[in-house]
């Protein structure tokens, strides 16, 4: 919902569009230097209670798609944990003030998800510091793009794999002894995951790990009460693009081959994350959400 309430928002009007002002920042980059800055919902997601009382822990919750999902979570009465890296301290406390404005708890625990230890303790601080835990949203991820496979070193690929598919393996498996039924753990796949760009070699096969172990462990978790899904977003505009993610000329035309010639905000998706996490998605297990702006996906 927005501040406008009911009346009707153009969607190929509402956002900016291309051309964009080539920008880059180093790896991860900074949310509020980006230009345009993004949308997450600070001035307009309205919420209703939907996650009262609810106890959520989102990665990469400093910025993008992340924020706006933290932002939504707290609006709709969640308390929350984000975590984020050091350097990214001044977008989480941002955030964070949001989160505490909607009057709920929230804490920023800043660390690096490469690390099985830092996953392992950021679970333990989380499930302390909310009294529990039962929304986990896999949410930090890291692109780069490369124009051949050759320009990837084993370091690079390493940093991919570490931080897209070994932390969301860390994280749930120090979740899972705390998860009650109704518990909800959602991953960030993407529209690379169905139709993967020529630069994203290594990425792209990320999201598809991701969507496999969506739909596995909502087979494997479901008999135990816990739903897993995913969120499959096309283009949107955020730090991870602007810091080696997309190349120049792309940004510059970022968003331009969707239905509204745009690309998507971070703001466009939060409802998404309320609506997977909430009690009334109880029949929604090992389901992979598109918001795309029209390619075609899942
Ligand atoms: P973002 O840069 O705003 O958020 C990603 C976050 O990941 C960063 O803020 C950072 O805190 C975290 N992160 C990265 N490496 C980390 C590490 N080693 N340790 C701890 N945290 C780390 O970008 P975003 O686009 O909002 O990305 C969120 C998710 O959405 C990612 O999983 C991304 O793959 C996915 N996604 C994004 C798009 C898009 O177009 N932006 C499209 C499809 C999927
Ligand atoms: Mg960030």
């Amino acid at each position: 919902m927005s501040k406008q309430g009911n009346a009707l928002e153009d969607p190929r009007s509402k956002y900016p569009k291309p051309p964009f002002e080539r920008q880059f920042q180093p790896f991860p980059g900074l949310a509020h230097k980006m230009n345009p800055v993004p949308d997450h919902g600070e001035e307009t997601y309205v919420g209703s209670n939907r996650l009262k009382g609810r106890k959520a822990l989102i990665t990469g919750g400093d910025s993008g798609i992340g924020r706006a999902a933290a932002i939504a979570y707290a609006r709709e009465g969640a308390d929350v944990v984000i975590s984020y890296l050091p350097e990214e301290q001044s977008d989480a406390d941002q955030v964070l003030e949001h989160m505490r404005k909607a009057g709920v708890k929230a804490f920023g625990i800043p660390g690096d998800l490469r690390e099985e230890s830092f996953c392992k303790e950021l679970i333990e601080q989380a499930v302390e510091k909310l009294d529990g835990l039962d929304i986990l949203v896999n949410n930090a991820g890291h692109q780069k793009s490369n124009e051949s496979i050759l320009d990837i070193s084993t370091e690079a690929f390493d940093r991919t794999m570490k931080t897209n598919v070994y932390a969301p393996f860390w994280l749930i498996k120090s979740a899972l002894p705390h998860l009650k039924p109704g518990s909800s753990i959602i991953g960030l796949s993407s529209v690379q995951a169905y139709d993967p760009s020529e630069d994203l070699y290594d990425y792209a096969q990320t999201k598809a790990a991701t969507t496999s172990y969506v739909k596995s462990l909502a087979k494997q978790l479901g008999p135990k009460g816990i739903r897993v899904n995913g969120v499959a977003p096309g283009p949107v505009w955020t730090a991870l693009e602007i810091s080696g993610g997309q190349t120049q000329e792309n940004i510059e035309v970022f968003g331009q081959d969707t239905a509204f010639e745009r690309p998507g905000q971070p703001a466009e998706l939060a409802s998404i994350f309320v609506q997977l996490a909430a009690n009334d998605a109880s029949f929604a297990t090992g389901q992979i959400y598109g918001s795309a702006g029209g390619s075609g996906q899942p």
